[in-house]
């Protein structure tokens, strides 16, 4: 593991030591504004609303978050966009990277003191981004981190773009080694839960997929989002008739065990949680990808397989089991490899295409369910990872 140096805060953020009061939306940015709303804003400023498209050039196109660096605007202008545009939304406070630099987590702390993880993930073919959508999460489910210390606040729109926009400004500057520079899948699968935080997240893939300057022009497909399966908000993201890629995380295909491991379940039972995938998958004609976190011997008998199998058959569906990762005070552990095995082996005699994913970022606490930036941890930013292990 390597510790980044930490990018200095700016002089007017307080001392990570003296934040965390109140919690409050941060003031608006360009990203939360589609192009007509930043035109009208530029107008509003006295400005002619060209320099809008220029400032967003900068931002979506050139990945320029910094308004000092744009230097193609008057400095007067500047000054005055960049007040009432581009306020600092996300400051770093520590960056980790593991697997050769190929993983990159960073740890963020938004204007009201709250703090929110992004990772970034290289392949040979494809760079991609895991994101948050939500300081903490409410969902509560026990064998994720982030689970454990309850929901913070909703992310705005533009602390999701610009988390993407950071990290696609870091793949860009080639520093992902063994990737090609350029940003093409976003995840929700940082901390929160998307549909929970649901007009913003949707207005959040708008940009992300607008083509620039408007947004970011990533292709819709290439977005996946992450639930654990509220199924009013499934059923209204099936009318939005998009083509991003919904993921569900199951973990169990009984009602008894599910109610324990995903909360959410007491109110909406697999069965309809299931239905409102397949109807999701139907709309789109785009496979839904269940996702199942290996416990030991909690969900991962041969019994859960072949009801599983029994559940997906024949639905167009792929399921992604996680090796569990393990979270601090947790008593469970990830399932021994030949039980693994064998669910994969009773999913795909079921016809059911399985794939197990891999752990990526589990040395930097950067893989799924292990993300729970703490005041602590930003307080220790500097230190070592030692020291930041024991802090969480
Ligand atoms: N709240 C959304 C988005 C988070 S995605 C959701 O739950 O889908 C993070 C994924 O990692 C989810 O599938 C989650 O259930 C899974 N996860 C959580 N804790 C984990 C752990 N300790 N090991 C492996 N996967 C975990």
């Amino acid at each position: 593991m390597t510790i980044l140096p930490v990018i200095p805060t700016s002089p007017d953020t307080p001392d990570a030591v003296t934040t965390r009061r109140r919690v409050t939306m941060p003031p608006r940015h360009l990203a939360d504004l589609d192009l007509a709303g930043r035109q009208a804003a530029v107008t509003k400023l006295g400005l002619p609303a060209f320099r809008a498209k220029q400032l967003s050039t900068h931002y979506f196109g050139r990945l320029v978050r910094d308004p000092e660096a744009m230097t193609d605007l008057p400095a007067a202008t500047r000054d005055q966009l960049a007040g009432d545009l581009l306020p600092t939304l996300l400051t770093p406070q520590r960056e980790m990277a593991c697997d050769d630099g190929a993983t990159r987590k960073t740890l963020w702390r938004l204007h009201d003191g709250a703090m929110v993880e992004s990772v970034l993930m290289g392949y040979p073919d494809r760079i991609t981004a895991c994101v948050s959508s939500q300081a903490g999460c409410g969902m509560a489910c026990p064998f994720c981190a982030t689970g454990q210390a309850g929901l913070t606040r909703n992310l705005s729109i533009a602390e999701i773009v610009d988390q993407v926009v950071y990290l696609a400004g870091v793949a860009a500057s080639g520093a992902v080694t063994g990737s090609p520079p350029r940003l093409s899948r976003v995840v929700f699968m940082g901390m929160g839960e998307p549909l929970a935080n649901y007009p913003r997240v949707l207005e959040a893939v708008r940009r992300l997929t607008a083509p620039a300057p408007e947004g970011l022009g990533l292709s819709q497909r290439h977005i996946t989002v992450s639930t654990v399966g509220l199924v009013p908000a499934m059923r209204r993201l099936i009318a939005e008739k998009l083509s991003v890629t919904l993921a569900l995380s199951l973990h169990a295909p009984d009602d008894d065990l599910r109610d324990e491991l995903v909360p959410v379940n007491q109110r909406w039972k697999v069965a309809e949680v299931l239905d409102a995938a397949f109807d999701y998958a139907a709309q789109t004609g785009r496979r839904i990808s269940i996702e199942y976190a290996m416990i030991r011997d909690v969900n991962d008998q041969p019994w859960r397989a072949d009801l599983l199998g029994k559940l997906l058959r024949g639905k167009l569906a792929h399921v992604n089991l996680i090796p569990l990762n393990p979270t601090p005070g947790s008593k469970w552990d990830a399932s021994p490899k030949p039980v693994e095995r064998e669910f994969v082996r009773r999913l795909r005699e079921a016809g059911v295409s399985t794939t197990v994913r891999d752990t990526r970022g589990q040395e930097i606490d950067g893989a799924c369910g292990q993300l729970a930036a703490s005041e602590l941890t930003a307080v220790d930013a500097g230190g070592s990872a030692a020291d930041a292990e024991v802090a969480r």
